[in-house]
């Protein structure tokens, strides 16, 4: 996303965003490119006082070493935004955890040969990282909602965060507890089940409001499935049919009416059944919004766009 789409992200989401220096144009691009992005990665500072650390980074390891730095009392300070020195390298399994959204994320473990760097964001939270010091929970919470704006934005569920920790056997971080001295460990599969909890809210709040008692649910009615091979089949030979012409219909409205939630596709076209050029223009948007680019969003459904579509937004995928 570009730096005004994040700090917009951030803002909807409840965060109090500060924007640093020359942030926006603030990176390592020179080094490599940024992206596709995959994933977020939380950190902790292992310090005081880190912002300018943050944003000039060291001897040998030059800034921004991360894209947000968030203070004890919340406040998220925009220091970079491109590729940043803060995740180094990851081993394949642990970077693939988050790429394909597992629900699980194993060990790291093996050769570290991916450039995690080029392809996640990353928070550097404030804390000492010796166990003892702990994230006030106003912290804590704005981490939360740092983490679900990425994910709201580019329609990742809650298993596209990990700790730095769960990405290399090379760090700790983050570590320490959580609301007071004595509060529980960091634990990052919680961190994921809170950032899951604020994606559930449909809209993002303006403002930050305190985190609503989970109520009990009623039984939520069977989801209908869209079948890939049959919206492919739509996507390829609709736009070549006269106007409204329709070779799945019932898949493509699932489909379309998604992408009409997202704010992709106008209703004039939402409900017309026809994966026709202005379909095929909505879905290469929300590719993109995935993280893809190129020919991987040119608009013909693929199985993990589609059903991060459908998680998101109520059907399932027959693949
Ligand atoms: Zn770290």
């Amino acid at each position: 996303m570009t730096a005004s789409q994040f700090v917009k992200a951030l803002e909807d989401e409840g965060v109090d965003v500060k924007e640093y220096r020359s942030w926006r144009t603030h990176n390592r691009n020179h080094k490599g490119a940024w992206g596709n992005v995959n994933g977020v990665v939380i950190h902790h500072t292992a310090g005081v006082n880190s912002l300018a650390l943050c944003y000039d980074g060291m001897a040998g390891l030059p800034g921004p070493l991360c894209h947000t730095h968030l203070a004890k009392s919340g406040l998220a300070t925009m220091v970079g935004h491109g590729r940043a020195n803060h995740a180094g390298t990851f081993p394949a399994n642990a970077f693939n955890a988050m790429l394909n959204e597992s629900s699980t994320h194993p060990r790291p473990s093996g050769a570290e040969t991916v450039d995690a760097n080029a392809r996640t964001y990353g928070i550097e939270i404030e804390n000492l990282g010796n166990g003892r010091d702990f994230y006030p929970q106003k912290q804590y919470d704005a981490a939360v909602r740092w983490a679900a704006a990425i994910c709201r934005f580019h329609g990742w569920t809650e298993h596209s965060v990990i700790g730095h920790k769960e990405g290399t056997t090379r760090k700790i971080d983050p570590k320490g507890p959580i609301g007071n001295a004595g509060g529980p460990q960091f634990d990052m599969n919680q961190f994921r089940k809170d950032v899951a909890a604020r994606l559930k809210k449909d809209e993002a709040p303006s403002k930050p409001t305190p985190a609503p008692k989970p109520k009990p649910k009623p039984a939520a009615p069977a989801k209908p499935t869209v079948d890939l091979s049959n919206l492919i089949a739509a996507a390829r030979r609709d736009p070549g049919l006269k106007q409204g012409g329709t070779t799945h219909p019932a898949d493509v409205k699932l489909v379309e009416a998604a992408l009409q939630k997202e704010g992709l596709l106008s209703a004039a076209y939402a409900k017309d059944g026809s994966f026709g050029t202005l379909t095929r223009t909505a879905y290469a948007a929300w590719q993109r919004r995935c993280g893809y680019t190129g020919s991987a969003a040119d608009g013909i459904p693929g199985k993990a766009s589609l059903e991060k579509l459908g998680t998101k937004r109520g059907f399932k995928v027959k693949a």
